[in-house]
């Protein structure tokens, strides 16, 4: 039998208990991340929607910032998250940190305020069956470099895309019971893991 994906999932703010519970439904060994050397031994890395300024800042003030940057597993940040892993971020708040591992420039509170939080059909690429996304105050992609793969669109803008070992989501696939997007996120942590060994 294969060895289940160890996965953790950041858990300085925001909502990570809903990732770690889709983890472990798909039977991966999901944990929470808080520290730089709960890194260690992991095929994959959740960044979950929240706060970005306040969950780049923590990661930050918890030393975790090289540590990710230095993590060679695979990345998926979802909404905040999302904004976390951008280049470049518009309308970020001045002092906000960005790690910049994915080439794209996102759009901060993209869908306005609070209140313009919706839910939407998505077509998903390569599959026919629509996905069902929640968007929370979410950010969009508002340019991305040409090694990245855009895999979903909302309204013409891109809304979840790959680099490589990075998979990013505007929405948040953790509050749906449809688990493909984080399917998705495993496979690419098993091919991240096969480059490796
Ligand atoms: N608008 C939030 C931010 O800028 C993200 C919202 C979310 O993660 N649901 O961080």
């Amino acid at each position: 039998m294969e060895e289940p994906l160890r996965i953790g999932v950041l858990a300085v703010q925001g909502n990570f208990r809903e990732h770690v519970n889709v983890l472990g439904r798909l039977g991966a060994r999901a944990s929470e991340v808080r520290k730089p050397n709960q890194l260690d031994g992991l095929d994959g890395l959740i960044i979950p929607g929240g706060e970005s300024t306040a969950i780049g800042k923590l990661v930050r003030a918890y030393q975790l910032e090289q540590a990710i940057l230095a993590f060679k597993g695979a990345i998926f940040g979802t909404c905040a998250g999302m904004i976390l892993l951008a280049l470049g971020a518009v309308d970020a708040t001045p002092d906000q940190p960005l790690l910049g591992m994915i080439d794209i420039v996102v759009r901060r509170n993209a869908y306005g305020r609070q209140v313009h939080s919706f839910e939407t059909d998505l077509e998903l690429a390569g599959e026919t069956q629509p996905l069902r996304a929640v968007f929370i105050r979410a950010p969009w992609i508002e340019s991305a470099g040409p090694a990245v793969e855009i895999l979903a669109q909302h309204d013409g803008r891109p809304v979840l895309a790959r680099e490589g070992r990075i998979l990013v989501a505007a929405f948040h696939p953790e509050l749906t019971d449809d688990t493909r997007v984080h399917e998705l996120f495993c496979e690419v942590a098993r091919e991240a893991a096969s480059v490796r060994t």
